[in-house]
């Protein structure tokens, strides 16, 4: 089978190097790595992978649409103006945007919408989200993917990052989201379903970067040959 040609924004960080420590063994090649300052000319790539920086949205986008290929996005933190160039490229190719590429959270999104589905609005919902001291962007772009599955389903329009001082009781309108940052955490998120008498919590632990390289590398696979779209990564593991 031919391996997998791939561009990698982002090639000299963790994630990165995670990617292509994991590449040659999974039947795939980086023909071309980008850093911060370097031009993205991704042409003999099959597919465009980005772990960088949401600043690097805009030139990404272009880079994919320009030559296009496929584009899958693992980078979080984009901005509202930054999320857009996302959206727009993918009417002109696919598009995987994943806040989290392992197996295991894309269930526990399954999970998290399931349990508020049984629970109801009679119970109060929290997040906690921990990850290593190195993390640029808070709250984690999983939080917020399943702050944003719990908030749908429970209509909960209030999100409250962290509680300080009298800040009175709690609205039955609110999620609250906490971030914990230390060490080298590689990513734990929890679902506090929290009622009367009893609570039910929700957590997943990444123990490995690989874990999340892997599933960047399926969706790569995956998205080649899709029509023009934005997807996720349940759309990848059809859960
Ligand atoms: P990192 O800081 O170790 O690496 C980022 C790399 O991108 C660095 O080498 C940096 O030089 C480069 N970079 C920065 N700006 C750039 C630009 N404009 N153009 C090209 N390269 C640029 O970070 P990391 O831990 O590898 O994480 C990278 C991103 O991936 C973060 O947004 C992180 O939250 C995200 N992430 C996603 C998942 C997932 O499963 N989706 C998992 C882990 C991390």
């Amino acid at each position: 089978m031919k391996a997998l040609r791939i561009a990698l924004v982002g090639g000299r960080g963790r994630m990165g190097t995670a990617l292509s420590r994991l590449a040659a063994a999974d039947n795939a090649q980086i023909v071309a790595a980008f850093g911060a300052n370097d031009e993205i000319t991704p042409r003999k790539a099959d597919v465009l992978i980005d772990f960088s920086s949401a600043a690097a949205a805009e030139q990404v986008c272009a880079a994919a649409t320009e030559a296009k290929i496929p584009l899958v996005i693992g980078t979080t933190g984009h901005s509202a103006v930054e999320r857009h160039f996302v959206e727009e490229a993918a009417q002109a190719v696919p598009v995987v945007l994943a806040s989290n590429f392992s197996v295991g959270v894309n269930v526990l999104f399954a999970l998290a919408q399931q349990g508020a589905r049984c629970l109801g609005p009679g119970f109060d919902v929290e997040l906690v989200e921990a990850h290593h001291r190195l993390k640029k962007d808070a709250p984690s772009g999983t939080a917020k993917t399943l702050a944003e599955i719990l908030q749908r389903e429970l209509n909960l329009t209030n999100a409250r990052h962290g509680r300080e001082g009298m800040v009175g009781e709690r609205r039955k309108s609110e999620i609250g989201i906490h971030s914990i940052r230390g060490g080298d955490i590689v990513g734990d998120h929890t679902v506090i379903f929290a009622g009367d008498g009893e609570r039910i919590e929700l957590t997943h632990r990444a123990s490995s970067r690989e874990t999340f390289a892997r599933g960047a590398l399926r969706a790569a696979r995956w998205i080649i040959g899709q029509r023009p779209a934005l997807y996720s990564m349940r759309d990848v593991l059809g859960i």
